[in-house]
């Protein structure tokens, strides 16, 4: 009688991480749910989402849940974003190519690669994070994945945006704010967006606000939940 075990011999043994799962398989059918879902409704940001491989920016031992739809530890009690918000804020942020693009808190860089793909050729995006360790990480991912030509990880608070590189076509906030930090609308571009999660964490409202002609226009996406921001402006 033959004894099946779970245990991978030597010879079969995998060492990208994926635990054995079909990685391919799982993006093309969180693709397709995120389309049938209505998240994800642009041909340019399924191509985004399609070509970046989420699991470049996560840690080996859950490269197997890089296409599970839900937020994934990535150390200092930090996340990678839901691909379903990725793809949210991808929709609402209206990119295009050759966009200067501010993002607050680049974790492992993920999102900031999928932008990327929206932008470039010609677009540049700045991402800061505020954990020394997580941005030295990010930095590697964004290296390692090929996106170090469009993408710049600074290792920054960017609650009070980053005066260096403005103005922007675009910013986005990944982790929760509890306002509206005057310097982010300060630094975006006559006609740019700004997209920013306003709230205690857990439950925050996606604000987008729109800039032109030195107005301000927001309006409210609906809920969300993201890691509270910190830094000057954060909690
Ligand atoms: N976009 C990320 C999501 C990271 S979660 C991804 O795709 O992986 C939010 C990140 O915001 C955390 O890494 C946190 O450290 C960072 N953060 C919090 N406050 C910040 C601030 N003031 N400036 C820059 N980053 C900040």
């Amino acid at each position: 009688m033959r004894v099946r075990s779970n245990r991978r011999s030597k010879d079969d043994s995998v060492s990208d991480g994926s635990g054995g799962r079909d990685l391919a398989r799982d993006k093309e059918l969180l693709i397709d749910s995120l389309k049938r879902r209505g998240y994800l409704r642009s041909s340019e940001a399924v191509m985004a989402m399609e070509k970046v491989p989420r699991e470049e920016f996560m840690p080996p031992e859950i490269r197997s849940m890089a296409y599970v739809d839900t937020p994934q530890p990535i150390g200092h009690g930090q996340t990678i974003s839901a691909p379903h918000m990725v793809a949210i804020m991808t929709e609402a942020l209206m990119l295009e190519t050759g966009h200067r693009v501010l993002e607050i808190g680049g974790g492992s860089g993920y999102h900031a690669a999928v932008v990327a793909e929206m932008v470039r050729p010609g677009g540049k995006v700045i991402s800061t994070e505020i954990v020394r360790e997580l941005a030295r990480e990010g930095a590697d991912n964004i290296r390692r994945a090929g996106y170090q030509d469009t993408v710049q990880f600074v290792q920054a608070d960017g609650s009070v945006g980053y005066p260096d590189g403005a103005p922007f076509d675009r910013i986005h906030v990944a982790c929760a704010s509890p306002g509206m930090p005057r310097e982010l609308t300060e630094q975006l571009a006559d006609g740019g967006f700004l997209l920013i999660p306003v709230g205690s964490g857990m439950f925050c409202d996606l604000i987008r606000i729109e800039k032109r002609g030195g107005k301000v226009r927001k309006e409210s996406l609906g809920g969300c939940s993201f890691v509270p921001m910190r830094g000057r402006h954060g909690f």
